[in-house]
């Protein structure tokens, strides 16, 4: 998972965040987990655009293909080297590696494919994925109380995120890490991460996790049950079954699911708060209210008139509103753990994914309210076209990217007030027509 835009259902779906919260990788500090990606393992790729590349190519690059990943491997083991992998683990890994065509074709055909946050919920927390999920947790529950107990991870957020991005174990990838990432590294764009992330998965051959066969992932280097990429598997996977080996690829999901848990304890946790909670908002409400900079407790939003949409909210703590589609879709209360399911993935609709999917696992009720559902996603030249409309307009969105992050839906509601629109921050087909006109 990248951070920035991950996740996994299985069908390869791909969906930009229209809220005010969604970072951008490149702008977050969190560790990525993950890479972005579609790929029969990786449902979602929330906003897949990669930075353009501004590397100089090397002398490799100028060569194509698999001469030129040969070239490149010879440029790159020096530098392995200098970071502490053994030449004899160079050796072997990258022995037998030749460029993987497929996956730049996959790299480069990932952006513009986008999905409503309401199409992506219907895959991501379908009655097949809850049913899946109450199994899965029946089936391995010694594991998954132990874990809960040793993390503070309530073990339905664990099934979630494991259903999300494998399926529960059923979609973890075939391609071989390795391959996949010398491919990406070599090819340039974003090639620095990508050379990070083989480092790390060299690391962790030398280490002896796992053999670089057994390190099959993603097209885009995600492994194993809940996907984590090479840099924080290095940081948070875990040996829970005690064989010396942190194996997160196998058959056997323990040390995958202790993985998760101990992931997202690592960023903060907290057991016994929801992720967020369906609310009700009245027609009076201040939507310049619905904004991640502003918390309140949930009794001080009950004070303006929001009320939980399947009973009453208990003090969890400082909460935001959210409306990931605007005033007239699903909107919520969201806590702390919101951000800590972040730190996985950043899109909205993915974090809202794997909550709703806990919460349904558990037992709880569906969303209640309805969506935009006339709405369809922006295209990516859609998305472009709104921020240059609104640069110009003086509604600063910090470059033209596609991507509709806070400074873009700030922009957008900036732009509403102008217009003595409803300031939701919505970035509607509607309000681009408006801005086109
Ligand atoms: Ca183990």
């Amino acid at each position: 998972m990248w951070v920035l835009r991950v996740c996994a259902i299985t069908a390869g779906l791909s969906l930009v965040s229209q809220s005010a919260q969604a970072n951008t990788m490149s702008a977050s500090t969190r560790p990525p987990l993950k890479i972005s990606a579609q790929n029969s393992a990786q449902p979602v790729s929330f906003d897949a655009r990669p930075p353009v590349r501004t590397q100089v190519p090397s002398q490799a690059q100028t060569v194509s293909s698999d001469a030129g990943l040969q070239l490149w491997i010879t440029e790159f083991k020096p530098r392995a080297v200098a970071q502490g992998i053994d030449l004899s683990v160079l050796d072997r890994a990258l022995r037998d590696v030749n460029y993987d065509a497929k996956i730049i074709k996959r790299d480069r055909n990932q952006s513009e494919f986008t999905k409503t946050i309401w199409d992506y919920l219907s895959t991501a927390v379908s009655d097949l994925r809850i049913k899946n999920g109450k199994a899965a947790l029946q089936k391995h529950a010694e594991i998954f109380e132990q874990v809960e107990a040793k993390y503070g991870v309530e073990k339905e957020f664990v099934a979630a995120i494991w259903g999300l991005e494998s399926a529960y174990g059923t979609f973890r990838g075939s391609d071989s890490v390795i391959r996949s990432l010398t491919t990406l590294a070599y090819d340039g764009r974003r090639g620095e991460f990508f050379e990070g992330e083989l480092i790390a998965a060299l690391k962790i051959l030398q280490n002896g996790d796992t053999s670089a066969q057994n390190m099959t992932g993603s097209w885009a280097g995600a492994m194993g049950h809940t996907q984590f990429i090479p840099t924080s598997f290095l940081a948070h996977a875990v040996d829970f079954d005690g064989d010396g080996r942190r194996d997160i690829w196998s058959d056997d999901p323990q040390d995958a699911i202790a993985s998760t848990a101990a992931y997202l304890a690592h960023f903060g946790w907290e057991k016994g708060t929801p992720w967020g909670v369906e609310v009700t908002i009245p027609d009076s409400f201040d939507y310049l209210l619905a904004n991640r900079d502003i918390a309140k407790s949930p009794q001080e939003w009950a004070n303006l008139g929001i009320t939980g949409t399947h009973g009453s909210i208990k003090n969890y703590g400082p909460a935001s509103i959210l409306l990931p589609a605007g005033g007239d879709g699903a909107a919520f209360m969201i806590f702390g753990n919101f951000e800590v399911l972040e730190s996985y993935n950043t899109a909205d609709a993915y974090v809202i994914g794997v909550g709703h999917l806990s919460d349904r696992i558990k037992g709880g009720a569906a969303i209640k309210s309805g969506w935009p559902f006339d709405d369809n996603a922006l295209t990516l030249k859609q998305r472009e076209d709104m921020q240059r409309l609104l640069t110009a307009k003086g509604f600063d969105t910090d470059g033209i990217d596609g991507k509709i992050g806070p400074k873009t839906v700030n922009a957008v509601r900036a732009y509403q007030v102008s217009e003595g629109l409803r300031p939701d921050g919505y970035a509607s087909p509607a309000l681009v027509n408006r801005l086109q006109r």
